[in-house]
C-alpha cells in the first residue's frame, strides 16, 4: 500500500490518535478513552498542566466525508502560582475539543490551510496542537488562588489574609503621612 504522504508523527506519542481502526465510511465511530502523560509546556507562564501529569482523554473519532472529526473532553490537573500572593494553586482544567482532520486530497485539504484545519497524516492524527490551544484558552492569564485574594502587604510582604484586619505600618509612617498631607495641601 502506498502512503498518501509520509508522516513524521510517532504513533506511540500520547496525543497521536491512530485512525486505522476507524472505517472510512461516514458515520463510523470509535471511542478513545484513555489516560496519557501530559506533553511539555501545556499552559501559560503562570499556570499549566505539569509535564507528565495524567491527562484524561474522553474522545470519539467519527468518520465524515472529508476526514475524521474528533470531539470530546480532555481533563487534567493544573498547577500554578497566585498572581497576588504567590501561593501555589492546584486546580483541574477540563476542555472541550472538536476538530476536523481532513483526509489528504479531500476538498477540505485542497481548500484550507493546515493551520486552519488539521490533517490526517498517514493514518495518524496529531491532537496536541488542538489540546494545547484549548487548554491555553481555558487557563486564566492572571491566576488567583481565590477571587478575593487580598495579596501581600506591600510594606512587609505578609499574607494579608493571615494578619489582623487592622494590619498597618501607619505608626512607623506617621511622619511621612504628615509630610504627604502637607504635600497635597501645597
Ligand atoms: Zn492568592
Ligand atoms: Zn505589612
Amino acid at each position: 500500500m502506498q502512503r498518501e504522504q509520509t508522516t513524521h508523527l510517532n504513533p506511540r506519542s500520547p496525543l497521536v490518535l491512530d485512525t486505522r481502526d476507524l472505517p472510512r465510511r461516514p458515520g463510523a465511530m470509535r471511542k478513545v478513552v484513555r489516560d496519557v502523560p501530559a506533553p511539555e509546556s501545556l499552559g501559560v507562564e503562570m499556570i499549566g498542566v505539569p509535564v507528565g501529569a495524567t491527562l484524561d482523554l474522553d474522545l470519539r473519532m467519527e468518520s465524515v466525508s472529508e476526514g475524521v472529526l474528533v470531539s470530546g473532553t480532555v481533563t487534567g490537573p493544573v498547577e500554578g502560582e497566585c498572581g497576588r500572593c504567590l501561593r501555589t494553586i492546584n486546580d483541574t482544567v477540563s476542555v472541550t475539543v472538536q476538530e476536523l482532520y481532513a483526509y489528504p486530497h479531500s476538498i477540505t485539504d485542497e481548500t484550507t490551510d493546515e493551520d486552519e484545519i488539521g490533517r490526517v497524516q498517514g493514518d495518524l492524527i496529531d491532537l496536541e496542537p488542538a489540546v494545547r490551544d484549548a487548554v491555553v484558552l481555558a487557563l486564566p492569564t492572571n491566576p488567583l488562588c481565590r477571587d478575593e485574594c487580598p495579596g501581600l502587604c506591600p510594606e512587609c510582604g505578609a499574607h494579608l489574609d493571615e494578619v489582623p484586619a487592622d494590619h498597618s505600618h501607619q505608626q512607623v509612617d506617621a511622619r511621612w503621612a504628615a509630610l504627604a498631607k502637607l504635600k497635597t495641601e501645597e
